[in-house]
């Protein structure tokens, strides 16, 4: 069992079948992460990766398509958002002088395919005015951020949660934090890792405390374990992109994949309802044989 770090004493604060969380009496809240769960999520990760091999996201060539696409896959299936990018590339102004200049009206026109236009509109004209303001217009300023500096200014723009923070974070910046989406949530709930109440903090903690030991191993073998792929379903791979084959440490390599890897389970067998699990490389995994859905 692994703990936290807190300056000061522990104390249980919420006893379950799986005992997770605990207060820091410096004010922090803890997580417990048991290592029957860390070890079950380096399982999942080993399996999945031998079935479907790298993933190769995030679909972009720059930083800044990285972040439209983040803004824009909020509430709605990323096919949208490739019509509303596809728009953006095919006016020129798919950067962060096209955002800067264009007007809101025909900003709104172009991503109208991916929903909510007018607010995600607004939004993506807000970061550009952050970035202007706080970094003279240089991604490569804000990226030189540290990790969690810089996660809680994106937090703080309107209209970024958590999900939108980790992926720019992740994915345009090559920052190693862990994405939670409803995929993970969903898998790990029915798996019995984690209950489906459980915080975005909480998930992206377990996350990451059982795949950074991991990190190293998996990036010495992965060329290796390519080779050996199935044909046939590749998860929600993508083809290589200028993004995707961006440099990056082992660490953010690994939560890169494992959330691409989620991500193909959700998509194609961890539905909402009616999942697909005898066909599903997880099924195997999953305890008693038997599906945890919410209210059983
Ligand atoms: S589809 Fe079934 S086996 Fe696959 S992850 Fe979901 S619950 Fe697990």
């Amino acid at each position: 069992m692994n703990f936290g770090k807190c300056g000061g004493a522990l104390s249980v604060a919420r006893a379950t079948s799986r005992a997770r969380g605990v207060h820091c009496n410096q004010g922090e809240f803890l997580f417990l992460v048991m290592d029957e769960d860390k070890h079950r999520i380096q399982t999942y990760y080993r399996a999945l990766f031998r079935a479907w091999g790298p993933q190769h996201w995030w679909p972009a060539q720059s930083r800044l398509e990285v972040i439209v696409g983040a803004y824009l896959t909020q509430n709605t299936a990323w096919t949208n958002v490739e019509k509303a990018l596809a728009n953006l590339r095919a006016a020129r102004v798919l950067s962060l002088k096209g955002i800067r200049e264009i007007s809101l009206s025909e900003l709104e026109r172009l991503i109208r395919p991916a929903g909510y236009f007018r607010q995600k509109a607004k939004r993506l004209k807000l970061f550009v005015a952050f970035l202007d303001e706080r970094y003279k217009g240089s991604l490569k300023k804000l990226f030189a951020r540290p990790t969690n500096d810089l996660r809680e200014e994106l937090l703080s723009l309107h209209g970024i949660g958590p999900e939108t923070a980790d992926s720019i974070l992740l994915y345009a910046g090559n920052h190693p934090v862990f994405v939670v989406d409803a995929y993970t949530r969903r898998i790990i709930a029915r798996h019995g890792i984690l209950s489906e109440e459980a915080s975005y903090e909480e998930i992206r903690d377990v996350f990451e405390r059982a795949l950074a030991p991991m990190a190293e191993a998996i990036a010495d073998s992965s060329d290796a374990e390519n080779q050996t792929l199935a044909a046939g379903i590749a998860g929600a791979a993508h083809p290589p992109s200028a993004m995707s084959t961006a440099k990056r440490t082992a660490l953010t390599q690994v939560y890169n994949e494992m959330h691409g890897l989620i991500v193909g389970v959700g998509k194609n067998y961890c539905r909402k309802s009616d999942p697909s699990c005898t066909e599903c490389p997880l099924f195997v995994f999953l305890s008693d044989g038997k599906l945890r859905l919410k209210g059983a």
